[in-house]
């Protein structure tokens, strides 16, 4: 590995370990999930001027007004996304920093990841490829619509609100599958997990989030 991907000081193995530790106390239990961000180099997915504060708890700046998502709730969503079963293909709305997207390809067979904002899945694309991830694709879409092509997926994970969950996404699920998404408008969201059985959905509503908003059409 290169040392801009290895890391040095604030964007070391160290500092991911200690990442790691919060996200644990922070109640997150799946140690694959652990594991593979403690593998992650995510200061690579970030700004360069952030990549100091890569492994704080926070959200940070991506540019296009996004944000990568803070470190435990992309280790909270992908534990909720694992927990009953093993998911072997996986649809991503919200590419973003492409971070999100780099765990879930090392913990299930294929990832479809779709962003509605070019230079941001270009960017994102290019770190992936850095990291030698070759089981994702990706489109220039608006994910509001799913992937239809290549559904129904095993799990799907949203990492932008929508007020609803889309009705293309609960219908891209297959039987069994689990949709893991925050739901609100800018001033109160939570995180749901909605479970597909053979002729119903069973919603979860779990704990308060803040995501930017899922929006319409493509930039
Ligand atoms: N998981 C990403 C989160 C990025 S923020 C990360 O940690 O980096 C959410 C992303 O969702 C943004 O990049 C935003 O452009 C994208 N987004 C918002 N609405 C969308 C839509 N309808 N379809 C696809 N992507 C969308």
């Amino acid at each position: 590995m290169n040392q801009r991907i290895q890391g040095i000081g604030m964007t070391s193995r160290r500092t991911r370990e200690r990442m790691v530790a919060r996200i644990r106390e922070q109640g997150v239990r799946n140690e694959l999930v652990l594991d593979t961000m403690l593998e992650t180099p995510r200061h690579i997915f970030v700004e360069e001027a952030f990549a100091s504060r890569a492994y704080d708890d926070t959200p940070l700046p991506i540019g296009f007004n996004q944000t990568i998502s803070q470190p435990y709730i992309v280790a909270r969503m992908t534990e909720l996304l694992l927990e009953h079963g093993s998911p072997q293909k996986v649809l991503e709305v919200g590419t973003g920093s492409g971070y999100q997207t780099a765990v879930l390809a090392q913990l299930v067979k294929l990832v479809y990841s779709v962003e509605r904002i070019y230079p941001l899945q270009q960017r994102a694309r290019r770190c992936l490829q850095d990291l030698h991830l070759r089981n994702v694709r990706m489109k220039h879409t608006d994910g509001t619509w799913g992937w239809e092509e290549y559904g129904p997926f095993d799990g799907i994970i949203v990492t932008a609100a929508p007020e609803e969950p889309p009705k293309a996404l609960l219908e891209q699920l297959k039987p069994g599958g689990v949709l893991v998404l925050p739901v609100g408008d800018a001033r109160a969201q939570v995180l749901q997990r909605i479970t597909r059985s053979e002729n119903d959905y069973e919603v979860e509503t779990l704990e308060p989030v803040i995501f930017v908003p899922l929006l319409d059409g493509v930039a």
